[in-house]
């Protein structure tokens, strides 16, 4: 069936036709299967390959690029009528734990998250803001005052601690068993606490890859990372 240009009704011939353009943040460049105007020129594409173009894209983003989460929640129960004690309370949580959720030493749930978002009156993308970043850009936020091998060497001395399942079923065990693992337990404290010292943790990225919108912002100002990142 032919088709007919929306713009003056000329005739559209079938083509690979380049094709740019943003579409919900993501930019394209490439080339797909359109039409052109045999009266006016112009091109037009279908709708299905603009989103087809947007998701091999955005499957580009993910796979190569690293994924920074900029945590805005200070900035945001600051500027809200809530202190960090009501919402602690609404939340069934302790005070503690909304501090260490604001200076990202605690990621919270999803649950935790909606739920605080709820409160707030906030969509959940305004706590954590999500950012895409080169490699180098992320090497540039690891090494920035610090050396990278101690951040690597920190996360499986923190995966380690953490994985509370062998300590949580220690009671099964036998007491020789328990108290083995109560001393590695406190080494790998020990071990965790020194490097955690040592390091400028300002600028790391921590727990989940999350940075205080603060250090986000820094970094760009240092030339650490580029501001233009989506
Ligand atoms: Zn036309």
């Amino acid at each position: 069936m032919d088709k007919y240009c929306s713009k003056c009704g000329g005739k559209l011939v079938q083509g690979l036709y380049s094709i740019r353009g943003t579409l919900n943040d993501s930019t394209i460049d490439d080339k797909a299967i359109g039409y052109k105007c045999q009266s006016c020129g112009s091109v037009q594409f279908e709708d299905s390959i603009i989103h087809k173009i947007l998701l091999k894209n955005k499957s580009n983003i993910v796979s190569e690029f690293i994924p920074v989460m900029i945590n805005n929640i200070g900035q945001i129960i600051e500027e809200s009528e809530l202190s960090r004690g009501e919402i602690a309370k609404a939340l069934g949580v302790t005070e503690q734990r909304i501090s260490n959720i604001i200076n990202n030493d605690n990621i919270p749930l999803v649950l935790t998250a909606l739920q605080l978002a709820y409160l707030l009156d906030v969509q959940y993308e305004e706590l954590y803001t999500i950012k895409y970043i080169s490699p180098e850009q992320y090497y540039n936020l690891c090494t920035y005052n610090t050396d990278f091998n101690q951040v690597k060497e920190l996360v499986p001395v923190y995966n380690k601690l953490y994985d509370n399942k062998i300590l949580s079923n220690s009671n099964k065990l036998t007491k020789e068993k328990q108290k083995e693992l109560k001393a590695e337990k406190k080494a790998l404290t020990e071990k965790a606490t020194e490097i955690k010292e040592s390091l400028d943790y300002d600028y790391i990225i921590r727990k989940g890859n999350s940075m205080l919108k603060s250090n986000w912002q820094k970094a760009i100002e240092l030339g650490l990372i580029t501001g233009d990142n989506e």
